[in-house]
Parts: structure tokens; C-alpha cells; sequence
């Protein structure tokens, strides 16, 4: 069943249109995670979704109902925000059944539903307290608690763990998944964070200027971008990009070079329109960049390494390539990045060979709208 339906969702602050068309349709009990970079209109969309932000044009359904001309409190939506937005002269219980008590709710149904709440989270011990005496993750635990306490038929996060600390973040995003499978509730989460889209989502809705880019499973969106936009966000270290030219195109295959890279045959998709001569961007993540022990006919680029970073179960080299550029490098130089995952004795300034599976590299039309590779297997082969 659809739990909710955006149609045509448009959005404008006098001149400026924050929101360009979003058409979504959200199944009960998915966990939909809402990424993109600061300003791409995230926030507007949830807000617009909860009743907080009036929307242009547009519908919002929630069950089948539309809601777009609601008030927040008859949508039944609850939201949980970055800034925790507790009552301080309240106890955690009160806090929690504060929405039910507004909604007149008799109160043996209260506090049922505060316990419950309070026991699916854990913090039944805390309910006397005030909010100040409670830590962050404590805090934003009572927040989610006053959602569920609700029983809303969609959970809306906004950035939920944002001022959490990264030990406590990483748990949380943990807690939150055990949670949603608990509930089988219908959630609704933004973050520009990609690993919690990464981590958390049944599917990520990826935005960018107030429109989206791809929708799909987090793997499938790692695996398959559909264009420049999703490849470079969703991964880190980021993808490397190269302008490369087109140099033959036969069996399905474009083969494509740059200076400073050795051809590489990568297999297209279907009737896309690629002639030798074309430019193209070709994507490589870091992961996918093998280091070879010694020159070789699979060695595709010749480089020096500029940094090595040893992370103790990976390690990442910064290479340089000249001629070769990586357009838009991760560490802002034209190096490109390579992660191994081993400790390697490389050091800065050492000589090293690269080679690229082709298989796992794509291709991006000249203006990276969309890719001309041929999709790939979730699995790497
Ligand atoms: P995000 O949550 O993705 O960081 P927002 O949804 O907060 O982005 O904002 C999207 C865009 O709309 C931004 O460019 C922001 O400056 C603009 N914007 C947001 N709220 C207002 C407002 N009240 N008035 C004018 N512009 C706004």
C-alpha cells in the first residue's frame, strides 16, 4: 500500500524555486532516506510533507488521503528534529506524551504509550528526568520517543544525529534500524550524510537543486548512477573522474583514452549514441584502482604518489599523474585517489603502476547527465 504520494511537488520562495517538480510514491514500511548536499531543498520537502513550509503547487498524500491543505497536527505525521525541541520544565514522560495529551487523550492511553515507547527505546529508567539532565543521544532517544508515542502512519526525520558525536552517531543510525524493523513503520529521513543514506535506507532519494536525481536501493544507486551527480555523491572517498576520447567503438564496447591513461574497453549500454571523437567523462572509485606490484601490460596510468593516509585497515594514496588530471579530485590538486584495502609499504613520493578493471569503470555523456554504460551487477564480477 501506498503510505505516501508526492505529486508534482513545487516549491518557490519569491524568485528563487527551491522545489522543482519531486513526484515520489513511499510503500508502507519503507525507510526512505532523503540525501543531498546543503541547499538542495531536503529540509524544504520535509517540512512541506509535515505542514511546517506551505508548498506552490502540487498534492501530499498520506494513505490515500490529501493532505497538502492540512494542518501539521491532522496529517498524521510525526516529526522528529536535529535540534531535539524537548520542553525543559518537563520530565522525559511528559515530554514523550505531550502530542497525546494536546490530542486529549485519556490517560491510561498516555502512559501505556509512554512505557511502550519508552521500553522500545530503552530509557525507561530515564522518564523522571528532566531533558537537561539527560546526555544527546538520551535527548534525541526522547524525541523519537514522543514520535512513536503517536503512532503516526509516517515518521519524518530531519538530520536526527547531526549533533551527536561520530561514536554515537554510528550507533544510532544502528538503534534507528533496529527501530524501524520494530515499528514496520513508514519513515522518512533527510541527511546530507551518505553513509546514513548508505546505512539506513530501503531506498535513497538523491536531490539536487530542488529536484531529484535517482531513486533506489543504496546499493543499486552505488552500482548503477545514473549519472555524474549520484556517482560523485554517493561514496567516500569519491569517485575519480577523467575527460577522456572516445578512440574506437565496436562489440558493444567504446574503448577510451586520455593522455597519461592507457585505453580501457568499456561496455556501453544499449543504443547509447557514442561515435570515436565524442568526449566523455569516465568514473573510476577509488576502490576499484588496483595497485600493481610491478609495470605491466594491465597498468593503466603511471603516477607518483603526492600523500599516503594509513588507516589502519585501508589505505588511501592521493597519485599523481600528469598529463592525466582527475576533473574535480577529491583532494582538490588533480590527484587521483585510490584506496587499498591493506596497510602498503607506498610512501609519499614513491613511483606506482594502477590498473583499472573495466568492468567496474563508467562513462558519463559529455554534459553527465546520464550514463552510456551498461548496467552493472550489484556484485562486482
Ligand atoms: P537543505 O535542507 O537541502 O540544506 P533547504 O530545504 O533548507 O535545503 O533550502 C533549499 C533552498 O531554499 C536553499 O537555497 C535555501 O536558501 C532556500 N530557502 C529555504 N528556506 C527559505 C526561506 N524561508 N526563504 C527563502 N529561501 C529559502
Amino acid at each position: 500500500m501506498t503510505s505516501l504520494e508526492l505529486r508534482q511537488i513545487h516549491k518557490s520562495y519569491g524568485a528563487y524555486h527551491a522545489l522543482r517538480g519531486i513526484d515520489l510514491a513511499v510503500e508502507q514500511g519503507e525507510f526512505i532516506v532523503m540525501v543531498g548536499p546543503s541547499g538542495c531543498g531536503k529540509s524544504t520537502l520535509l517540512k512541506a510533507i509535515a505542514g511546517l513550509e506551505s508548498i506552490s503547487s502540487g498534492q501530499i498524500l498520506i494513505k490515500g488521503r490529501d493532505v497538502s491543505g492540512q494542518e501539521p497536527g491532522d496529517r498524521g505525521i510525526a516529526m522528529v528534529f536535529q535540534s531535539y525541541a524537548l520542553y525543559p520544565h518537563m520530565t522525559v514522560a511528559e515530554n514523550m506524551g505531550f502530542g497525546l495529551r494536546m490530542a486529549k487523550r485519556p490517560k491510561a492511553e498516555i502512559d501505556a504509550a509512554v512505557a511502550r515507547a519508552a521500553k522500545i527505546l530503552r530509557i525507561t529508567d530515564q522518564l523522571d528526568k528532566r531533558p537537561k539532565q539527560l546526555s544527546g543521544g538520551q535527548r534525541q532517544r526522547v524525541a523519537i520517543g514522543r514520535a512513536i508515542t503517536r503512532s503516526p502512519d509516517v515518521f519524518l526525520f530531519d538530520e536526527p544525529l547531526s549533533n551527536l558525536d561520530a561514536a554515537l552517531r554510528t550507533q544510532m543510525r544502528v538503534e534507528l534500524s533496529g527501530l524501524h524493523a520494530e515499528l514496520g513503520a513508514t519513515m522518512v529521513y533527510v541527511t546530507h550524510d551518505q553513509i546514513e543514506a548508505m546505512t539506513m535506507a530501503s531506498r535513497i532519494v538523491v536531490l539536487n537543486r530542488g529536484a531529484i536525481e535517482q531513486v533506489g536501493s543504496p546499493l543499486e544507486l552505488y552500482r548503477n548512477p545514473d549519472n555524474l551527480f549520484v556517482a560523485g555523491f554517493l561514496g567516500a572517498p569519491r569517485m575519480n573522474f577523467f575527460d577522456v576520447t572516445v578512440e574506437a567503438v565496436s562489440g558493444g564496447e567504446a574503448r577510451v583514452a586520455a593522455p597519461g591513461l592507457a585505453p580501457l574497453a568499456v561496455r556501453l549500454a544499449e543504443g547509447a549514441a557514442v561515435a570515436p571523437g565524442d568526449r566523455l567523462t569516465l568514473g573510476v572509485r577509488p576502490e576499484n584502482i588496483a595497485l600493481l606490484s610491478s609495470p605491466g601490460e594491465d597498468a593503466a596510468i603511471d603516477g607518483r604518489v603526492r600523500l599516503v593516509e594509513h588507516l589502519g585497515r585501508e589505505t588511501i594514496l592521493y597519485v599523481d599523474a600528469a598529463p592525466l588530471q582527475c576533473v574535480g579530485s577529491e583532494s582538490g590538486t588533480g590527484s587521483l585517489t585510490v584506496q587499498i584495502g591493506q596497510v602498503t609499504p607506498v610512501e609519499a613520493g614513491g613511483r606506482v603502476f594502477l590498473s583499472i578493471d573495466p568492468r567496474d569503470a563508467y562513462l558519463f555523456a559529455g554534459d553527465g547527465r546520464q550514463t552510456v554504460t551498461a548496467r552493472k551487477p550489484i556484485l562486482s564480477p
